[in-house]
């Protein structure tokens, strides 16, 4: 079963995408692993990755495809695989069904995880890491000192920039901008897309998921 996810930082996808991996039996792959995994292979095209990472250039939507394929056309992906963080625009979903196509292999299921702006931008600024040892913590304040710090001095809480609530709202709208278009492509091309209302405890988000993917 090859299944794509989408859905907006915070929203819990990579979570619910590791335990779908695990219940399917097959490989979770995200597009920056995988290029990571042919760069330290040396593969001719993760030599190619290399060298636009070496120049701070992002690595081009065909390259990645083209990484994507080699890794889906393993022997370990045979019974599928999630994918998740690869479809991002619409080029990406033509990409992957192109990809696809020329493997003779089909999409399964693309989920869409769904949740409001507000609740994610309470979520992730609930987010603190210690910037002494970088450790993350949730729902505590700014400020607080790490007791259990493992570095000397012991370091405070502070918030990632990443992680303010205006930087939040403009992932968001970043987000937004790229997904609706893929959205529209995916029903326009009769894709298998199913909604995942993502709000909720992680068991009940679990159930909507196996649910949609076919399990009990
Ligand atoms: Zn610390």
């Amino acid at each position: 079963m090859i299944v794509v996810l989408l859905g907006p930082p915070g929203c819990g996808k990579g979570t619910q995408g590791e335990r779908l991996a695990a219940a399917l039996g097959v490989p979770k792959i995200s597009t920056g692993d995988v290029i990571r995994a042919a760069m330290k292979a040396g593969t001719p095209l993760g030599l190619k990755a290399k060298s636009y990472y070496d120049r701070g250039d992002l690595v081009p939507d065909d390259l990645i495809m083209e990484i994507i394929k080699g890794a889906l056309a393993a022997p370990e992906q045979g019974k599928g695989a999630i994918l998740d963080g690869v479809v991002r625009t619409v080029p990406q979903a033509e990409g992957l069904a192109g990809v696809l196509a020329s493997l003779g292999r089909k999409l399964d299921l693309v989920l869409l995880f769904e949740i409001a702006d507000e609740e994610l931008v309470g979520r992730l600024s609930a987010r603190t890491v210690c910037e002494a040892c970088q450790s993350p913590f949730m729902g505590r304040q700014p400020g607080q000192l790490h007791a259990d710090c493992a570095k000397e001095p012991k370091g405070h809480l502070v918030r990632r920039k990443d992680d303010e609530p205006e930087a939040i709202r403009n992932r968001l709208k970043v987000y937004q901008a790229q997904t609706a278009p893929v959205v529209a492509w995916y029903k326009a091309n009769n894709g298998p897309l199913t909604a995942i209302d993502a709000l909720g405890t992680v068991d009940g988000v679990t159930a909507r998921v196996r649910a949609a993917a076919g399990l009990s």
